[in-house]
């Protein structure tokens, strides 16, 4: 007897949708990129690491790569084209793309062009995405963004000041796009993941998948992985009616309090 989670296996979710993923060349986008191309989906991969973009593309069933630095508004429209040229649509814009800068003890240390740096990638960048996506989606009357934001958007001390900053300044940009998107059937959504072991990440704590996960979670017995991420935009991006949502994924550690928690010695 053919089994239901045999039958679930095959139904492909997002047969035929067109998403562009950026920073889809690696980690959590790398990630995305491969569930989607699983379930039907058409990729385009902007990214500025060409070689593993392009790598990656060969390995997916319909996929192309596009070169787009996302701080540049002609790289970003240029890839909504080449996505609409080919493909005929959008309907997905996953804006993924993030860079971190280094953990400095004092604001003091901080330099405005590391600050500027992040700010331009994590939110000018899918500033950038949402409007160039709107701008195709709006005419077809239906279409999807979702926003890679982070924990460190919904709490204060979880990364560095530009990068906390850049977080919760995309959460507000999903919510005021949501509110004016909503009117064109467009829906704008973002996931914001606890710690998951990627390129971006290694660079600066020098722990494996595991090792991320139970250093500093709240649930034990479970760490996230890119896998895991991607399965959460997938739901987004398969949703109806869920719009102005800040999905986030981090096993509780944004609501407890470690300071205070009775269950945290246990
Ligand atoms: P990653 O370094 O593996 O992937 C980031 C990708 O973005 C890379 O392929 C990189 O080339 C690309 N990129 C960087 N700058 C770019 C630019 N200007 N234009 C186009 N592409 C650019 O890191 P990741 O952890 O997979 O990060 C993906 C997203 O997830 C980021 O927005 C990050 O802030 C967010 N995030 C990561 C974590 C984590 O713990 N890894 C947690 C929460 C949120």
């Amino acid at each position: 007897m053919a089994s239901v989670n045999s039958a679930a296996a095959t139904v492909r979710r997002l047969e035929g949708k067109v998403a562009i993923i950026t920073g889809g060349a690696s980690g959590i986008g790398e990630a995305t990129a491969r569930l989607f191309s699983k379930h039907g989906a058409h990729v385009v991969i902007a990214d500025i690491q060409d070689d593993l973009g392009l790598s990656l593309c060969n390995e997916l069933e319909s996929a192309i790569y596009v070169h787009c630095d996302v701080t540049k508004e002609e790289d970003v429209e240029n890839c909504v084209n080449v996505a609409v040229s080919k493909y005929e649509k959008l309907d997905i814009m996953v804006n993924n793309a993030g860079q971190l800068d280094e953990f400095k003890r004092s604001i003091l240390d901080n330099t405005k062009s590391e600050f500027e740096r992040v700010i331009r990638v994590n939110m000018v960048g899918p500033f950038l995405g949402t409007k160039h996506a709107a701008r195709v989606m709006i005419p077809a009357k239906r279409g999807c963004i979702i926003n890679t934001a982070s924990v460190a958007g919904c709490i204060g001390g979880g990364a560095t000041h530009a990068y906390t900053s850049s977080k919760h300044g995309l959460v507000g940009l999903t919510k005021n796009t949501a509110v004016e998107l909503g009117q064109f059937g467009i829906r704008v959504n973002s996931v914001s993941p606890y710690l998951v072991a990627t390129p971006m990440l290694n660079e600066y704590f020098n722990l494996d998948e595991e090792g991320v996960g139970e250093a500093y979670s709240n649930l034990k017995g479970s760490y996230l992985v890119t896998r895991d991420v991607a399965e959460a935009v997938a739901y987004l991006a398969e949703s109806k009616y869920v719009s102005g949502h800040n999905l986030v994924l981090d096993g509780g550690f944004s609501i407890t309090n470690a300071g205070f928690s009775p269950w945290q010695s246990q």
